[in-house]
């Protein structure tokens, strides 16, 4: 093993080169980021090729590496430190990196080139995993100032309200290991090490070896950033050799690809004997719906041309979620293959690196040839309507050394009786359109694909979308209800993102990535914790009803957000509401619904009388609670969880507690903003039984002491 210090990335330097005069000065062999050091491994490793020429460009090896070290290192040196770290700190790291590598992209896309991609593409793998950093890093204002977090609202467990339970969820004591797919080799790793840095636990991401040498460019980048604690990411560039043998069961291991390596890996005897669990993302045969109502007049069947053309070929339809099933209204068949194959011709192919080029080449000639046998497999129950297997006319480029292939368009008659297009993914720019009669039909094919990771219905008429929704939900990660309300801001068909699932059941891995606060979960263990509501208090920092209160010191609203203690209280004098009460709120705000202003119409009501509006019991409340002289207390900055418990009626006498139930780190936007943070009170009002009229958190904004 030759040890390389990563200040002096030497194969980054040669791979700089190379993309910049299209020649091979030397070939380099990646470096492995493990145990904090750029390693190369033994032997000449794995060839990797330039797409587009099909030259050799590097080389891959992890022979000689000690796998069970470097899950070792994450687990000693990574976990720790990210584990210590609070969830505003792990987004602000994650926000750091993203804003490092958008500065340094430009060069990246010169090697993305490299792996046939155009800059369009590229640009959904390098700026779109970016933006995952960034999406991520926004997150960290979901969670609280602190390492763990609750999941969910604590429960009381007994009548004395004096045991209570409430789950929490904190990072796993082990390692994320990525073993990703070779389609977006940059996306794959930051979609994915976004998540499980922000719920506080270390990576180890396995790119697939063919287009590793993109991810490990950034992954350099990422090293000289220094801005990830030592031991949070490693990256292996070939081979996974045993390190499955190493896992525990505090691991998680998240796979993407195929569905005959995924299910093995699944299997796996270490995984199976210590319960890793194992998140699996492989093929999915995604389909695409036509729905009855569009007919070439509409706006909706451009949108759907649009949207098959780039389906088709975006990445030369290199996507996990490219639409591989078209289901057309079997009357529709002919405007719609014809209308397709239309647009199809418009797709300039060739080398990625001309701008007229709007589809560059696939991963590399292994590639081609599995997609040119899924095809020729297809071929037993279809025809090609557009495209051919074996001629490409590609521009700037050899197409037959460089892994070029023409979009394919497939027909398939007999979507009942034929299995091929449910069951076989031709990973490339390949699709079969195929007829059906009647909604049952369209959601009935969509379910032969047997899980998918989304689908697609184009309609403009809603009693469709919503059939075909609820029919066809059990089998899809993601519908896309696409028309011309929302064609323009679609992110189409196509795009997982940060904030919604990315996944699928059956076929599709039955794995959950993403879906914002969900992905934190799944690197996080929770467990649930019982014990008295002031012994919750103290472990959550987040009061719990019924936990002590300390009504002893001065008002709350006196104090500075350091100053401010969970549990702090004020008991506040009382006040009797009166039907004058009533009467000049409902002229105050013109709120004249009869329960509170009209005597006569409360028959068959749940009310007895009048009763007072909600809003005056809260903005009475307010007045008892409040502390009105200047302090430190800025602004009221809302309500949450409100609930009216009680009819509050003319004559009721109405008291309030207001309880410092949780505290909000705020980070200042400017330099000049004054120090603060947010702080939530839980207020009870209650009436002279005793029994609470209304609750509610309210939430104000409140100055630091220190800046
Ligand atoms: P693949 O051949 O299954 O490889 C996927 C990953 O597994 C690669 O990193 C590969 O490494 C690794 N691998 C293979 N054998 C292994 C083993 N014995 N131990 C540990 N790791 C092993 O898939 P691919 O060709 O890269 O990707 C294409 C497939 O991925 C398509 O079928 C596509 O549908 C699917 N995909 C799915 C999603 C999704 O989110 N659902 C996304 C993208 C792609 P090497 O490269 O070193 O062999």
């Amino acid at each position: 093993m030759a040890h390389q210090s990563f200040q002096v990335p030497v194969c980054h330097k040669s791979f700089y080169t190379f993309a910049g005069i299209q020649t091979i000065v030397s070939m380099p062999k990646l470096g492995n980021y493990i145990t904090g050091e750029w390693i190369t491994g033994d032997g000449e490793g794995q060839a990797l090729y330039n797409a587009v020429t099909g030259e050799t460009i590097a080389h891959a090896s992890t022979k000689g590496l000690d796998f069970k070290a470097i899950l070792a290192y994450a687990r000693y040196a990574g976990n720790p430190a990210l584990r210590k770290m609070t969830f505003p700190e792990r987004g602000r790291m994650l926000r750091a990196l993203a804003l490092y590598l958008k500065e340094r992209v430009e060069p990246l896309y010169r090697i993305s080139y490299l792996t046939g991609a155009t800059r369009a593409d590229s640009w959904i793998d390098l700026e779109g995993g970016i933006g995952n950093l960034f999406s991520y890093a926004s997150l960290r204002r979901k969670f609280p100032n602190e390492s763990f977090c609750l999941d969910g609202d604590g429960m009381s467990l007994g009548k004395a309200n004096t045991f209570m339970g409430q789950h929490i969820l904190v990072p796993k004591e082990g390692v994320a290991i990525h073993i990703n797919a070779f389609n977006f080799p940059v996306w794959g790793m930051l979609e994915k090490i976004a998540v499980n840095l922000l719920a506080g636990i270390p990576a180890v991401v396995k790119p697939a070896s063919v287009t590793s040498y993109l991810t490990e460019a950034v992954v350099r980048e990422i090293v000289a950033s220094g801005i990830l604690p030592p031991g949070a990411l490693q990256l292996i560039c070939g081979s996974a050799g045993d390190l499955l043998d190493h896992v525990t069961d505090q691991d998680v291991v998240t796979f993407t690809g195929s569905a005959s390596t995924g299910q093995q890996l699944k299997a796996h005897p270490a995984i199976l004997r210590e319960n890793t669990p194992f998140n699996m993302e492989a093929d999915s045969l995604n389909c695409l719906i036509l729905g009855e109502d569009v007919d070439p007049s509409m706006p909706e069947w451009d949108i759907f041309i649009k949207e098959l053309r780039k389906e088709m070929t975006v990445k030369a339809g290199q996507k996990c979620t490219a639409v591989r099933r078209i289901f057309v209204p079997a009357a529709k068949m002919e405007d719609a293959w014809k209308a397709l194959a239309k647009a199809l011709t418009q797709t300039t192919i060739g080398n990625p690196e001309n701008e007229k080029v709007r589809m560059g080449a696939l991963a590399g000639n292994v590639q081609r040839e599995e997609v040119r046998g899924q095809v020729k497999r297809l071929l037993a129950s279809s025809q090609i309507l557009y495209g051919s297997l074996d001629n490409v006319s590609v521009i700037d480029a050899d197409s037959v050394k460089g892994a070029f292939l023409s979009p394919l368009l497939l027909l398939n008659e007999k979507p009942f009786t034929s299995e091929e297009p449910h069951t076989i993914e031709a990973f490339g720019p390949v699709s079969t359109i195929m007829p059906y009669n009647g909604a049952n039909e369209a959601i009935e094919l969509s379910k032969k694909g047997k899980g998918s990771l989304c689908s697609t219905i184009v309609t403009a008429d809603p009693r469709q979308a919503r059939e075909y929704v609820l029919g066809a939900a059990t089998h899809h990660g993601r519908i896309l209800i696409l028309n011309n309300e929302c064609a323009k801001e679609s992110t189409g068909h196509g795009s997982p993102l940060p904030l919604l699932v990315h996944g699928g059941p059956g076929r599709a891995g039955g794995g959950e990535e993403m879906g914002g606060l969900r992905g934190v979960k799944h690197y996080m263990q929770r467990v649930a914790v019982q014990g008295s509501p002031s012994m919750i208090t103290s472990l959550t920092h987040s009061w719990q009803p019924h936990a002590r209160q300390h009504t002893e010191d001065k008002h709350p609203f006196r104090k500075y957000f350091e100053e401010l203690q969970i549990g702090d209280t004020v008991i506040t004098h009382k006040r009797t509401v009166t039907e004058a009460d009533i009467t000049n709120f409902a002229n105050l705000s013109w709120d004249h619904f009869y329960a509170h202003t009209d005597h006569t119409s409360l028959e068959g009501t749940l009310f007895e009388k009048p009763v007072a509006h909600g809003y005056f019991v809260l903005s009475a409340a307010a007045g008892l609670f409040v502390d009105a002289g200047k302090g430190p207390v800025m602004l009221n900055y809302g309500l949450e969880e409100c609930r009216f418990l009680k009819p509050v009626y003319a004559g009721t006498t109405i008291g309030v507690r207001l309880t410092c139930k949780e505290k909000i780190e705020q980070e200042k936007r400017e330099e000049t903003d004054l120090p603060r943070g947010i702080v939530k009170w839980y207020v009870d009002v209650y009436d002279q039984t005793g029994d609470s009229v209304a609750i509610a958190t309210i939430l104000t904004m409140v100055q630091k002491k220190s800046s």
